[in-house]
């Protein structure tokens, strides 16, 4: 079968791979229909995420059951499904704990420990070697381990573009306003107008936003904030974000700062020398404008990923400011349901950040566009 995969940082390629097969009780095997490009993807496409073998990306993805095993009780060969992104067991303890992004039994690396190489959290499809090695769902088929705890059955009526994406973007914009405890008549800014971002600041404003602010650095996904999400928007390339978002609070500051763009954000050169020269992947430039944006006793809520320890964490700030702070990787499960019947019904869409629907063998040109921002693209999709 065909498979997304990843060589070499900036080299992915659509290569012919075996199928693969039932190797557990409780896994399924999916006909994948659809699978999207995360921003998550590009920070293995551009080395960030080391990763030394070949493997099959993609982390976004939904189809058709054709196979379960034993232990599966709960889905049908012909099925159509949904797959949250972390692989949770559903039994042990962060499991049962509201936690299944920390699942304990789906990353050989999971662990307290909690430094770079160990101590990493569930095991994510499609996601390198420190999150469980697992192949993922850009490719005809995948296996899907813990088939009866994690997918979500999908309605026929339902298409796939309405319903992808709570996958992953979703929820994980989510989780960013429930970290951020969003409330009635809050000012929130978000950073970062990607997929994640945009479909954030759709959601704060659903939590009873007053006002959203959108930040990028890129003035047509600034467009798109403005047009599908209402927000108002400052482009950070051309003027300080954080004047600006204490300009249109009275000189206070955001209740909420959500970090949804994470470790690439842009940089300079100088920038990219400091980071070398500290032993740093990437830069938290943006979590220090979430800082510095948030008003006193405000919150800042992380959904952009961070892989490394980080200098000058400016933890004199958010200690004088009174600043709360949450982040990590979404806990998918816990809010896909009330996320899909918000789908379902109407009240809520995230198909219309949809920029590119292209066939699977596109994956390589498509990745080439989305990181470098080129061709308006925004979200891409891609059809086995
Ligand atoms: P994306 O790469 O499309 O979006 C990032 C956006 O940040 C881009 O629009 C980019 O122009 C903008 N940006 C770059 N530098 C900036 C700066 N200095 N100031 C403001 N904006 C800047 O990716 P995405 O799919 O929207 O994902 C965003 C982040 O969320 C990524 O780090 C991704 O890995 C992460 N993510 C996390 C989870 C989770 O569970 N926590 C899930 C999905 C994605
Ligand atoms: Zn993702």
């Amino acid at each position: 079968m065909k498979a997304v995969r990843y060589h070499k940082p900036k080299d992915v390629r659509v290569d012919d791979v075996e199928e693969p097969r039932i190797e557990h009780p409780r896994d399924a095997v999916l006909r994948v229909t659809s699978t999207a490009i995360c921003g998550s993807d590009l920070h293995v496409y551009n080395g960030l995420l080391p990763q030394l073998r070949e493997m099959t990306l993609g982390h976004e993805f939904m189809g058709v059951v054709e196979e379960v095993g034993p232990e599966v009780t709960n889905l049908r060969p012909g099925d159509r499904i949904v797959v949250p992104f972390p692989m949770a067991c559903g039994r042990c303890w962060y499991c049962t704990n509201g936690l299944p992004n920390s699942c304990a039994n789906s990353n050989h690396l999971h662990g307290p420990e909690g430094n770079v190489l160990k101590g990493k959290g569930a095991g994510l499809f499609g996601y390198t070697d420190l999150y469980g090695g697992k192949d993922g769902g850009q490719a005809e088929k995948v296996r899907v381990p813990f088939a009866d705890y994690g997918p979500r059955k999908v309605p026929d009526h339902a298409k796939d573009e309405q319903v992808l994406f709570l996958t992953d973007i979703l929820p994980t914009a989510y989780e960013a306003v429930r970290w951020g405890k969003v409330k009635e008549g809050d000012t929130v800014a978000v950073f970062g107008c990607g997929p994640v971002g945009l479909l954030a600041q759709r959601l704060a404003k659903h939590m009873g936003a007053s006002k959203v602010i959108g930040v990028d650095v890129q003035d047509y996904r600034l467009d798109m904030a403005k047009r599908l999400m209402g927000s108002v928007t400052v482009n950070a390339d051309e003027q300080d974000p954080d004047d600006f978002i204490r300009g249109e609070t009275e000189g206070r500051g955001a209740d909420v700062c959500i970090d949804a763009v994470g470790m690439e954000a842009d940089r300079n050169l100088l920038e990219k020398v400091g980071a070398l020269v500290h032993l740093q992947r990437g830069t938290m430039k943006v979590l220090r404008h979430c800082f510095g944006a948030a008003r006193r006793g405000g919150r800042v809520s992380i959904v952009g990923v961070y892989g490394v320890p980080y200098d000058n964490f400016p933890l004199g700030q958010f200690f004088d400011k009174n600043l709360e702070m949450k982040g990590g990787q979404a806990n998918v499960h816990e809010v896909v349901d009330e996320l899909m019947e918000m789908v379902l019904a109407g009240k809520l869409r995230a198909d219309d950040i949809i920029t590119h629907v292209r066939p699977l063998e596109d994956a390589p040109a498509m990745y080439d566009i989305f990181n470098r921002k080129e061709d308006g693209c925004v979200k891409v999709v891609l059809k086995p």
